[in-house]
């Protein structure tokens, strides 16, 4: 049985007129090239976020609209950064659409990995992320500094797909699960993993950017990377309780040394004293942050409201959405 085919590609953009021309061209032809091979329904269209661009993106998503109707737009109010702008989409599209592609404006995801994708979504796979092959394009410093950020994600337990960004296929079911997600800081390619359903990986090559400048400077990226580590993780957390447990057994054993040494050797007055109480007052002390910290990293998941559970199939709603 054919999936149902509704597919919206959804692209956050923040000041990007120098490009826009291009990426409607392109993925306009893609769209309708993939129309005539009867792969996607003929009701699929582009959705443009406009992130509050302070040039003439939006009008020139208004114009686009007026010639073609396969385009279509939003605006937000104001620029709420990337993340935000991409959800508004995603959240948008899922009203009308059965598949829903995620990619950015600047024509760096390669558009001809759509029909991998809907492949793969068409043998049964909800979420398909897109992977990139080669980091050849970036510079030095971006590849390696990004190949620390997985590395680090990793080691705190988070579920985050290496070389993966926010180039993806999702089904619907997938989104409306994602509005579970209450979360104000939002870091979209580590909750995808978390929604779980069956997924599936495609490869394409990065592109540099078209036209115009990246919207992520250091300082985005950096709290960026921020975000996805303190929105996911508590270890931070245990990590400071392990080493407050540590300093206060070495504190015990100090203290063992410094009374051999006084009973034994030769000290100054008050020294014994001193030095013990410096080493079990801080290992005392680091060890009662991290309890206090076990609660705040309790407070901080249950602001998140997150879902404690999705339920992927429910016979009674099967044809809701093509479940089976
Ligand atoms: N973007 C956005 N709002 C912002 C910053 C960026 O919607 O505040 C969009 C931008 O238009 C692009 C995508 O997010 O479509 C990725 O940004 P960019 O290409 O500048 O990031 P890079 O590829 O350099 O990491
Ligand atoms: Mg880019």
């Amino acid at each position: 049985m054919k999936r149902k085919n509704l597919l919206y590609v959804v692209v956050p953009c923040y000041n990007e007129e120098k490009v826009l021309d291009e990426t409607a061209k392109r993925l306009n032809a893609k769209l309708e090239a993939l129309i005539n091979a009867k792969k996607i329904a003929s009701e699929s269209k582009i959705l443009f976020i406009n992130d509050g661009s302070t040039d003439k993106t939006w009008a020139k998503i208004v114009a686009f609209h007026q010639q073609n109707k396969r385009i279509t737009g939003i605006s937000l109010a104001r620029n709420r950064g990337h993340q935000n702008a991409l959800l508004a989409g995603l959240m948008t599209a899922k009203n009308y659409a059965d598949i829903v592609i995620s990619m950015d404006a600047d024509l760096q995801d390669d558009i001809n990995a759509i029909d991998k994708m809907l492949e793969k979504y068409e043998q049964g796979n909800d979420i398909v992320y897109g992977v990139r092959s080669k980091r050849k394009s970036d510079s030095f410093f971006k590849r390696n500094t990004a190949l620390a950020f997985y590395k680090i994600m990793q080691f705190l337990g988070v579920d985050v797909i290496y070389n993966h960004a926010d180039y993806r296929l999702t089904s619907k079911k997938v989104l409306a699960a994602l509005e579970d997600f209450g979360e104000v800081n939002l870091f979209l390619r580590g909750i995808f993993p978390l929604i779980g359903y069956s997924s599936a990986i495609v490869y394409y090559e990065r592109a540099k950017r078209f036209a115009g400048e990246s919207k992520y400077p250091l300082k985005k990226m950096l709290s960026f990377a921020w975000d996805g580590i303190t929105s996911f993780s508590v270890k931070p957390i245990r990590l400071i309780l392990s080493l407050g447990i540590i300093i206060f057994i070495i504190s015990i054993l100090i203290t063992i040394y410094c009374l051999f040494v006084k009973l034994f050797g030769y000290t100054v007055d008050g020294w014994t004293f001193l030095a013990c109480s410096m080493w079990m007052v801080g290992g005392l002390q680091m060890f009662s942050l991290g309890i206090i910290g076990e609660y705040v990293g309790k407070i901080y998941k249950e602001t998140k409201h997150r879902p404690r559970y999705i339920i992927a199939i429910n016979l009674e709603e099967e044809e809701k959405y093509d479940l089976l």
